[in-house]
């Protein structure tokens, strides 16, 4: 039961629902018998490919405690071969059965990708690095977007970078494929809206 995806995924939709009627649970997993116990061991429920943006810390919008949550983050939530290693060794490692890829509104580095193509400005390599990573999904929208307030093409570059990263990750990792297609784990793409705290998982 505890490691089968519906379930995880229940858990963090449940969290999600906690954190927006500000009833948390977080804190109880605070105990030193806890902290005793999650020392010799993790046995985290889901691995989060999240974004570094500091309004989207995955804990607190799923609100889950210590040792639940395996989290890869990084700016536009990109699934780079680092990324696809941690989240490997984590599905591996501790039998996770869920992954989930989780974008936001808003989000910087989306649209710092859209800039790029229309104004391109000089930027260091690594930077450049991240926003190439983003420039075939902004690409894909480029004649819808009128600007840097267009939040209609910025909403839906959001949410095809999510998917994006979701396609890399299971072509890219055939471990993940192959434990997707026997239905031991589940990988799937969620929108964070930081207007109202709730997540949005995209396959519902
Ligand atoms: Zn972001």
């Amino acid at each position: 039961m505890m490691n089968k995806p519906e379930y995880a995924l229940g858990q963090l939709k449940n969290g999600n629902q906690r954190f927006l009627n500000a009833r948390s649970e977080i804190l109880p997993t605070l105990r030193a018998n806890v902290l005793k116990e999650l020392a010799d061991e993790q046995n985290p429920l889901a691995v989060i490919l999240g974004c570094s943006d500091s309004r989207v810390p995955p804990e607190i919008v799923f609100d889950q405690g210590l040792g639940t949550l395996f989290v890869v983050r990084v700016a536009g939530n990109l699934a780079d071969r680092t990324q696809i290693g941690s989240i490997e060794f984590a599905v591996q490692e501790f039998n996770c059965p869920l992954v989930v890829v989780l974008g936001h509104s808003q989000c910087g580095a989306i649209k710092a990708a859209f800039n790029q193509l229309k104004n391109p400005v000089n930027v260091s390599k690594s930077v450049s690095f991240l926003l190439e990573s983003i420039r075939p999904t902004v690409e894909k929208l480029q004649s819808s977007f009128n600007g840097i307030n267009d939040e209609g093409a910025i909403a839906d570059a959001v949410r095809l970078n999510v998917q994006s990263s979701v396609d890399r990750l299971l072509v890219n990792s055939p471990i993940l494929a192959t434990k997707c297609e026997t239905g031991e784990l589940k990988v799937v793409g969620a929108e964070y809206l930081l207007e109202s705290g709730a997540v949005e998982f995209l396959e519902d």
